[in-house]
């Protein structure tokens, strides 16, 4: 009703009147929009290695970005090698999206976590978490394993970080190097190299 008082005097033309209500609907969604993008950046991001009692020893710091990867190209993560059955640990807060069998990832978790950034969790023996369940740093997620196309291979876990917000500051010339806009070094993440 106020609307309608507000803008009475567009009450003329009918072509502009609606328009201006849609354009001030839109404008309370577009607020909402932005105070759940800056929500995102201001929620604490604890950072974990993912993997119970796992340390530089227990993967190749070369991980990220190894080439050539089969049909994949390049290793768009970071393999942390562990003795099947070991912990996975939430690294940060995440809401879990989903949790899923595929058939080159096998068990896997995904979770968004702070920043709009995605987490996600592969090869693992068994999965604890389900969509829609939070979980905080240090909670279980599942377990160390070898499935999906990881079979017959030493257990490990298969860690990615996808950002949702593109930062095309860190695109280089490498291979698939543009997808670099999207995908996080978890060894950055980590603080455990640079
Ligand atoms: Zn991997």
């Amino acid at each position: 009703m106020l609307l309608v008082q507000k803008y009475r005097h567009y009450s003329k033309n009918y072509i502009v009147y609606p328009f201006i209500i849609i354009l001030k609907a839109l404008r309370g969604v577009l607020v909402v929009v932005f105070c759940l993008f800056v929500l995102g950046f201001l929620i604490p991001e604890p950072r974990g290695i993912p993997v119970q009692g796992a340390s530089s020893a227990d993967w190749n710091p070369k991980s990220f970005w190894f080439e050539p990867w089969g049909s994949s190209g390049v290793h768009k993560g970071l393999d942390i090698f562990a003795k099947k059955g070991t912990r996975v640990l939430a690294p940060t807060s995440l809401l879990i999206i989903y949790r899923r069998v595929l058939t080159k990832g096998g068990n896997v978790a995904l979770g968004l976590g702070p920043k709009w950034r995605l987490h996600y969790f592969a090869h693992m023996d068994r999965v604890f978490v389900a969509g829609g369940v939070f979980v905080g740093r240090g909670d279980e997620l599942g377990t160390v394993g070898n499935s999906g196309n990881a079979r017959g291979k030493p257990a490990h876990l298969h860690y990615s970080i996808f950002s949702l917000l593109p930062m095309p500051w860190r695109i280089d010339s490498s291979t698939q190097g543009k997808l670099k806009a999207f995908y996080i070094n978890p060894l950055t993440y980590l603080k455990a190299i640079d």
